[in-house]
């Protein structure tokens, strides 16, 4: 994008800028030198992260009166602005260095400074699982963590990841995903924190606190309802079938607030986040990018002050509408933001140049709360990081999100296993999710690897990638124990086009006729697919799509069969391990036939140690499902709807409504093949005395015993659920709501008590009538167990005057 060199501060500034001026000499201030924690104008010292000291870059203060560290940001946001020139305030709101977003070397993005003021460039990188451009610590996916049930770890993987952003000298990090999974086929579910609102909403706050206490700004995404990539999300093809870039997600307003904004909402209320990213879809016909709703209504009610960025190309989808509401920079680079259009827009009076002023002020506002301005450039010197420790929370995360969802007695491996086959391409490969958030690691061992190490000499470990099936079947019928990896793809840009681990390019034909008619894709299968499988055809339809699919990885290009190769191995060796490397729910049609199934998600560079750790007992899988696992394809919310998913000329009706996840089982009385918050330890838990007590501010207090009842250490997850009572016919409640959870190790024989807190608004439906938060008299029913469908303590509660007797 052009620079600009003019000086000429705006003149409605001048006043301003006078008195600030006089304000700043009377105290003398100045600013060099300091690091920015010590900085009084931090809005009282938050945010406050490890902030390079050194000399600030912001200038000499007589020069550059906004670089007085005594003032407030307001009133630095405001002295600098009245500064600029409109030329320099435009060249701001965009970004300038689209190439970079390709291979985010030495960023996935740049605000280009200005020096004329010594305003900073800012540089920004992805993401969710850790830094991109060149290596970085390949962390689990936020699946994964999400499945730890363990918030604490959030913050660790946020400050993790901000280390490392700054150490590759970048400011801001487009991350967390703050999306929930509503349709398990959507290609960035391993990116989400799962289908609860809840649990995502710890996990994004305790994230973004991590990242920001590192001294870079969170840009939690995407906001909001980014819900789908749809069937050709990626271009040339965009949005053909319900493709992000332009699908109108059509949703009520009680939703919204209930299930998909809370993650956002306690962002900026809890961790503070510095900005959010807006998505490509449009929210009840308007653009998320200009929608009033989203972007002031919202904002004014929870008080955030920090400012936009768009997604990457096609989020942003207007000139003036947008500049006249929200703070924003446009990414990669101007489309709608270019120099000339905005300037145009103001010259013509459609965009009056108090509101670029007041959408910079809230730019700047947040850059020198951040202390951005009074630090140095943070440098690239990736020498600096602490890899030992970062792989050390990999690590960690694996054996803590290790959901084990069934075990006959064959897991933990016991020393009587000397001889193992250990099957499928998936062992010796790292599965990740392709997009924006794949990532090159800084040390890989494969599983297999892992497993030969943890098994040493006296245990005899065979290998075979399962291509041929009665080869792999011979060799587990001579071991002991048979483990078979598999794994299933998932990348940002397209859906997934089945739930079970095999689905290609074939399969998108099936996924859009199963919505348009529920029996099509047998008949299907029956004509299309033997073409479509036909190796060169699949072969030049995959590498067609490979460069811009999983972060250029190349496809697998037929199917792997893995459904028919676990069925095979399982008939040969009844001591057979699942291991499951996927970015979401799958379906298990095999599941009753094997001993084990651990799903360990797209694990990361650590997943070598860790999950030999895991099948040897010397870790506890800690994890538990953070959605849930259909029997079915057609068990989903929005299987079988095409009003749904993908969505009718683009459409997509989210008339499902507050039922997604478990809530969706339950209401429908559908039976999930393993449901919400389920997974196994190696060892058992009871709780009991389950007892509620009203606090004076009209919550409640909860409280109950977990004890270990095994003979071993392990990880327990007590889930708090409550059952609302429905107001009225057309606000209809789930049968459960998880309203809290606890992660704990126990000792064998330990008991530990639990306390639980239920406020006003975890007893609240959003009143749409009256616009806000209502707590509906009737009877609650507060529930305790291990998974969303183990709820064996239970106690009614009447509630705002409500009544628990019957009728
Ligand atoms: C993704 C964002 C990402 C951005 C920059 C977009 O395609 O939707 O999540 O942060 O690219 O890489």
């Amino acid at each position: 994008m052009q620079r600009f060199s003019t000086l000429s501060p705006h003149s409605s500034g001048l006043l301003l800028l006078t008195s600030l001026l006089l304000s700043l000499l009377a105290s003398g201030c100045g600013n060099n030198g300091q690091s920015a924690s010590d900085l009084p104008g931090l809005n009282g010292g938050q945010p406050s992260g490890p902030v390079a000291s050194g000399a600030s870059r912001c200038g000499d203060v007589a020069e550059h009166p906004w670089c007085a560290t005594s003032l407030s940001p307001d009133e630095r946001a405001l002295l600098l602005v009245a500064a600029m020139s409109l030329e320099q305030k435009i060249d701001y709101m965009a970004g300038d260095d689209p190439s970079s977003a390709a291979t985010c070397v030495p960023y996935c993005g740049v605000v280009n400074g200005i020096p004329e003021l010594n305003i900073p460039p800012i540089r920004m990188n992805d993401g969710p699982v850790g830094v991109r451009g060149g290596q970085s610590t390949a962390l689990p996916v936020p699946l994964a963590l999400a499945s730890t049930f363990d918030p604490a770890l959030a913050y660790e993987t946020g400050a993790l990841v901000g280390n490392e952003t700054r150490h590759k000298g970048n400011d801001l990090v487009h991350a967390p995903v703050a999306d929930l999974i509503r349709n398990p086929l959507a290609g960035r579910t391993f990116e989400t924190f799962g289908e609860d609102p809840l649990l995502a909403t710890r996990f994004t706050v305790e994230w973004t606190r991590g990242l920001q206490s590192e001294g870079i700004l969170g840009n939690i995404k995407h906001y909001l309802m980014n819900t789908q990539e749809g069937l050709a999300g990626v271009p040339p093809l965009v949005s053909l079938v319900g493709g992000r870039n332009l699908v109108n997600v059509v949703i009520d307003e009680r939703t919204l607030r209930e299930i998909y904004l809370p993650p956002y909402e306690a962002a900026v209320k809890e961790a503070d986040v510095a900005t959010m990213m807006c998505a490509y879809n449009l929210i009840n016909g308007v653009p998320a990018c200009s929608s009033e709703y989203l972007l002031q209504q919202l904002y004014a009610e929870w008080g955030f002050d920090g400012f936009l960025v768009t997604d990457y190309y096609f989020a942003q989808k207007d000139t003036v509408q947008t500049a006249n509401i929200s703070a924003m920079i446009e990414m990669p680079y101007g489309i709608f933001f270019q120099p000339s259009l905005l300037q145009l827009a103001v010259q013509s009076g459609q965009v009056p140049e108090a509101n670029i002023d007041r959408n910079l002020q809230t730019i700047f506002r947040t850059l020198f709360r951040f202390g951005f301005f009074d630090r140095p450039a943070y440098e690239v010197d990736v020498s600096q990081i602490d890899q030992q420790a970062h792989a050390d929370v990999a690590r960690r995360t694996v054996e803590q999100g290790a959901v084990l969802l069934r075990n006959q007695g064959v897991l933990p491996i016991s020393e009587a296993v000397k001889t193992i086959a250990v099957i499928g391409l998936s062992a010796t490969e790292r599965p990740a999710g392709g997009g924006s958030s794949f990532i090159e690691p800084f040390q890989f061992k494969t599983p297999l690897d892992g497993i030969i190490e943890r098994a040493g000499e006296q245990v005899q470990v065979d290998y075979v990638d399962g291509r041929d099936v009665q080869a792999a079947a011979d060799l587990a019928a001579q071991a002991d124990i048979a483990i078979v990896f598999a794994n299933a793809l998932s990348t940002e840009g397209v859906d997934k086009f089945c739930l079970a681990l095999d689905c290609t390019l074939a399969d998108a034909p099936d996924s859009l006729l199963l919505n348009l008619l529920p029996t099509a894709p047998d008949v299907l299968d029956l004509i299309l697919d033997p073409l479509l499988s036909l190796s060169p055809v699949a072969e030049a339809l995959e590498q067609a799509f490979a460069p811009i699919l999983l972060g250029g990885q190349p496809l697998p290009v037929l199917h792997r069969n893995q459904d028919a190769l676990i069925s095979a191995v399982a008939a040969a060796n009844a001591d057979t391990i699942v291991v499951l490397q996927t970015g979401g729910p799958v379906l298990t049609p095999w599941r009753e036939e094997v001993n084990a199934i651990m799903e360990i998600w797209f694990a990361g560079q650590e997943v070598a140690p860790a999950l030999a750790a895991l099948l040897f007992g010397d870790a506890d899988p800690g994890g538990r499902l953070p959605a849930s696992f259909p029997q079915l394809e057609t068990d989903t919310p929005v299987a079988g709807d095409p009003t749904r998913y993908p969505g009718v000329a683009n459409q997509a009706e989210h008339s499902e409504g507050v039922f997604i996840g478990y809530r969706w089982f339950d209401e429908n009385n559908v039976e999930p093949a393993y449901p919400f918050g389920f997974g196994l330890s190696y060892t058992d838990f009871s709780m009991e005395g389950l007892s509620v007590s009203s606090r004076a501010d009209g919550g409640y207090s909860v409280q109950a015993t977990i004890s270990n009842t095994g003979d071993r250490a392990g990880w327990a997850v007590p889930q708090l659920y409550v059952g609302l009572p429905s107001p009225s016919a057309e606000v209809l409640q789930p049968p459960v709501a998880l309203k809290g959870f606890q992660k704990l190790r126990l000792e064998a024989g330990a008991s530990r008590q639990l306390s639980f807190e239920l406020n006003q608004r975890d007893l609240s439906y959003w009143d749409t009538g009256s616009g806000a938060w209502v707590v509906a008299p009737g009877c609650y029913r507060i529930m305790l167990g291990q998974s969303s469908r183990d709820l064996s303590l239970q106690v009614d509660q009447a509630v705002a005057g409500g009544s628990c007797s019957a009728g």
